[in-house]
């Protein structure tokens, strides 16, 4: 006997993109929000730097958000999709504190604002110094607590897509007692974050492995701007680690901090002479990339030595300690730092209501591509796409809602495996070949190689469909490893984030 659950609307995944979404839903929808892992668990409640929107209505700063975000992203951005992330940030902003969101203040009750890499203006907001994810994501959990229409389902994994042809019907999900479970829904919302667990040094944790971005490939869903994988130029080195990886956020280059080589030399200037440090991520990570490569290193420093220890210790609170507890005092100190994967720009292909090319089914965040960061996304503009969009799709489901009913659905017949395989030594490999071949600086040959490696793993894979986390993860990972590699074999030139040397 099947077990069958059916909400008017499900959401995939408890980061920002997911809860927000649910949040702004009207409360008389019965929604199920299902998270694979624990709800704390997430790049959302890792970020640290803040959320970037000019919350006045000011239209010449609005305009230079704008601009902003379109010179980071090449020009390559969604022209109308921009304009919306940048005009609703306020409003969005404004419903956030007013759900009791605790943003940084100044003594006299106004926002504190910083300045960010690729940005003219101080116009990012923060909340608990450099810790800004954890804050905001407490305060909307509890906001989430108080609403009786939301059933919160934690480890459970959604693996499939249940489809009729090009309309989506629900999931199926893994649940906690490790049955399976389709879970019907009149509206689907995939948030299921961004893809660090391909790569062996992410500042993501390991469980973002794309499960969205390959369910939705697997139901013929398009899938876009996947090339556009942004790698932060400042994680925290430490020797021969692997996994997730601390990130020196790019505000400690806000305030002033200095890239130097190994050999204690300033270098942003060869590369960026106007913007020096202050330049967008794509740009940095080449740098420092050519930098290590120049000075036969694999890290180069960040100096905030200038600053006082009173001032770093409040404004970088986290990043002060998590440094020192590795034995660095960056008052005193150089930061050693070398660039890991951070972000994905492409993802899920929305319109501006964040509807995928499937009927019903919605993709909101990081696993979605609503065109807005172009080839490479502007700082702390993630988490303002995260609210722009899920407030946008909420609205559209709101006005839906009178159409909503029961959903009738022959459920397919899967047929899986029941096997204790961990599939480690495939995870590992992936995260190898990804690390090498299909990093800050590509080539066609070594593309061409990691297709080669992968596919053999994939093929193996899609011959047997074992009911696991493990094995969807890793079938997960190799398919979202896929796609990037093929649309970065089609992108001959250079732009952004996509860097080819031949
Ligand atoms: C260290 C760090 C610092 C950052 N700093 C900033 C910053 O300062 N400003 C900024 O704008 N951006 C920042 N970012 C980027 C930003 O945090 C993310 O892009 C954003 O939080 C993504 O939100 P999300 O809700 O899409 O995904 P996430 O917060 O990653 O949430 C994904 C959710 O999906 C769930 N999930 C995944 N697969 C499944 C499945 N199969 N079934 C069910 N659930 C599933 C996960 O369990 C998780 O709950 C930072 C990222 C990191 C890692």
């Amino acid at each position: 006997m099947k077990e069958i659950k059916q909400f008017d609307v499900v959401i995939l995944g408890g980061g920002l993109a997911g809860v927000y979404t649910a949040l702004s839903l009207d409360s008389s929808l019965h929604i199920g929000l299902f998270i694979k892992d624990k709800i704390e668990r997430g790049s959302s409640n890792l970020a640290q730097g803040g959320i970037a929107a000019e919350v006045e209505w000011d239209e010449s700063r609005i305009e230079e958000h704008y601009e902003d975000t379109l010179r980071a992203g090449a020009y390559l951005n969604n022209p109308e999709a921009t304009k919306i992330l940048v005009e609703e940030a306020g409003k969005h902003i404004q419903n956030l504190l007013s759900i009791g969101v605790h943003f940084d203040k100044n003594e006299d009750g106004s926002l504190v604002t910083t300045l960010e890499g690729g940005h003219r203006s101080r116009r990012i907001l923060h909340a608990g110094g450099d810790d800004t994810g954890a804050h905001v994501m407490r305060d909307l959990r509890d906001a989430l607590s108080k609403r009786t229409n939301i059933d919160v389902y934690e480890d459970e994994m959604a693996i499939e897509i249940l489809h009729n042809e090009n309309k989506a019907l629900g999931v199926i999900v893994i649940n906690q007692q490790n049955e399976e479970v389709y879970v019907l829904a009149n509206r689907i919302v995939l948030a299921t974050g961004g893809i660090g667990g391909i790569y062996k040094k992410s500042t993501n944790e390991k469980i973002a492995c794309g499960d969205g971005i390959a369910m939705a490939a697997r139901a013929g869903v398009t899938i876009k701007n996947m090339e556009f994988v942004q790698f932060h130029p400042t994680g925290f080195y430490v020797e021969d680690q692997i996994g997730k990886t601390f990130l020196i956020s790019e505000a400690v280059r806000g305030e002033g901090g200095i890239l130097r080589n190994i050999e204690g030399v300033r270098f942003m200037e060869k590369y960026d002479k106007e913007r020096l440090e202050l330049a967008p991520r794509d740009v940095v990570s080449q740098a420092i990339h050519r930098e290590m490569f120049d000075t036969w290193s694999d890290h180069v420093f960040l100096d905030i030595t200038h600053k006082s220890k009173d001032f770093l210790t409040k404004r970088f609170p986290t990043i002060y300690q998590h440094c020192l507890e590795n034995g660095i005092d960056i008052s005193k100190d150089y930061i050693p730092v070398a660039p890991v994967e951070h972000f994905l720009c492409g993802g899920i292909g929305t319109d501006v209501n964040g509807k995928t090319s499937m009927e019903n089914l919605y993709a909101v965040g990081e696993c979605a591509n609503t065109g807005v960061h172009g080839a490479n996304r502007l700082a702390s503009n993630s988490l303002l796409e995260c609210i722009v969009f899920a407030g946008r799709i909420a609205e559209v489901i709101n006005k839906e809602k009178n159409q909503f009913g029961k959903i009738d659905v022959v459920l397919p017949d899967m047929v899986f495996t029941h096997k204790k395989y961990n599939f480690k030594d495939i995870r590992v490999e992936i995260r190898d070949v990804m690390s090498k071949y299909v990093f800050i600086v590509r080539k066609e040959e070594d593309l061409m190689l990691a297709k080669k490696l992968l596919t053999k793993h994939y093929n193996n894979l899609k011959k047997i469909q074992v009911f696991s986390r493990y094995y969807y993860e890793t079938i997960n990972m190799v398919t979202v490893a896929l796609i990037i590699i093929d649309q970065a074999l089609a992108r001959k030139d250079s732009i952004g984030c996509h860097f080819r040397l031949n």
